[in-house]
């Protein structure tokens, strides 16, 4: 029999689709890592996994143990299913900025979650890292994952989305793409693909409000980058020890507008229905246009599935009262047609 034994053995080997539309500005073929075709329809379900089973090793997870976390909700997703799965109990700490829907999908697992205020320095007991610090000193056999810090999030990238990408393309990557955040993604796949290939262009997208880019360019931790954004999960305002700030050969902002307007591109124009980081990807791709040649390759990475932002970027209100809109009149339409 053709058969899985459970779910998470269905983690990875996501589908390499062609761009065929929205990149038709460039001189080079686009191809999207569609990661949530992945169980919890996330990129995030490889590193949960991967830092699940290697707390197991480590001994640092024992039968029965809880998981703790900060997440925003895709980590969780990921964390919650191996608990299932592997019998551990999860408690989430998330804030106020993520989608309820992200939380009702986390509790439908089995979750705790905990919600805590966005606008309060990491270091505030209110912070959802003080939370989830203070609640594993606290509960006895549980185990904070930390996927900022915890090189195994980086390892399930260098172990599966390197090796794919490499694979799908038969070698021929030349530019690798996508939103950086706890940096695991990007770092990890980075490292995998140069050690086959120096000369592979890895980019990073990250959000104005973040200090990501100024600390890329500049080494410095500029806290006066830092400023309240609407984009969803990625852009940090600390670095994260996942970093390898040398694999990563350049770093792109984007803004709020223009990541939520190309994730709805992507759905109109590829049906490709995915969250807001997916979007701000190609914003910052496309930005980047003028460094591209015809024989390029380039993958972006597409994080996770648009059904957890229908409230947000998907709702027209919602686009309209942030402004990321022109409110057309009804002359302005009469017009428009002639
Ligand atoms: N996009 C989304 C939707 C995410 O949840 C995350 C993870 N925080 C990222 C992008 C960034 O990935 P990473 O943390 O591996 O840098």
């Amino acid at each position: 029999m053709d058969v899985k034994n459970n779910i998470l053995e269905t983690i990875g080997n996501t589908p390499l689709v062609r761009l065929n539309k929205i990149t038709r500005e460039l001189p080079c073929a686009v191809y999207a890592k569609v990661e949530y075709f992945n169980p919890g329809n996330s990129t995030k379900d490889r590193m949960a996994l991967k830092m699940v089973e290697v707390a197991e090793a480590e001994g640092k997870l024992k039968p029965g143990g809880t998981i703790i976390e900060c997440t925003s909700g895709n980590t969780g997703l990921g964390l919650a299913m191996a608990a299932v799965i592997k019998g551990y109990k999860c408690i989430f700490s998330t804030t106020d900025k993520q989608s309820q829907s992200k939380m009702d999908i986390l509790k439908a697992l089995g979750a705790e979650v905990i919600v805590c205020p966005t606008n309060v320095e990491p270091e505030d007991p209110r912070s959802y890292y003080s939370v989830a610090a203070r609640l594993a000193r606290e509960i006895p056999n549980s185990f904070l994952m930390n996927q900022y810090d915890n090189l195994a999030n980086r390892q399930a990238h260098v172990e599966t989305t390197g090796p794919e990408l490499w694979r799908q393309t038969d070698g021929k990557i030349t530019h690798f793409v996508t939103t950086a955040g706890t940096g695991g993604t990007i770092t990890g796949t980075a490292m995998y693909l140069k050690q086959m290939n120096p000369d592979i262009q890895i980019w990073a997208i990250d959000v104005f409000g973040s200090l990501l880019t100024k600390y890329h360019r500049t080494g410095e931790m500029d806290m006066n980058e830092v400023h309240p954004y609407i984009s969803e999960g990625f852009g940090e305002d600390f670095i994260p020890k996942n970093y390898d700030m040398s694999v990563i050969d350049h770093f792109e902002q984007v803004t709020d507008r223009d990541g939520a307007i190309m994730a709805r591109k992507l759905a109109r124009e590829e049906a490709l229905f995915c969250g807001y980081s997916s979007g701000s990807v190609l914003a910052g791709l496309m930005q980047q246009k003028d460094k591209l040649k015809k024989d390029d390759v380039v993958v972006v990475l597409l994080c996770d599935h648009g059904s957890r932002y229908v409230a947000k970027i998907y709702n027209d209100q919602w686009m309209a009262e942030r402004g990321f809109f022109e409110v057309k009149t009804f002359r302005d339409v009469v017009s428009a047609r002639g």
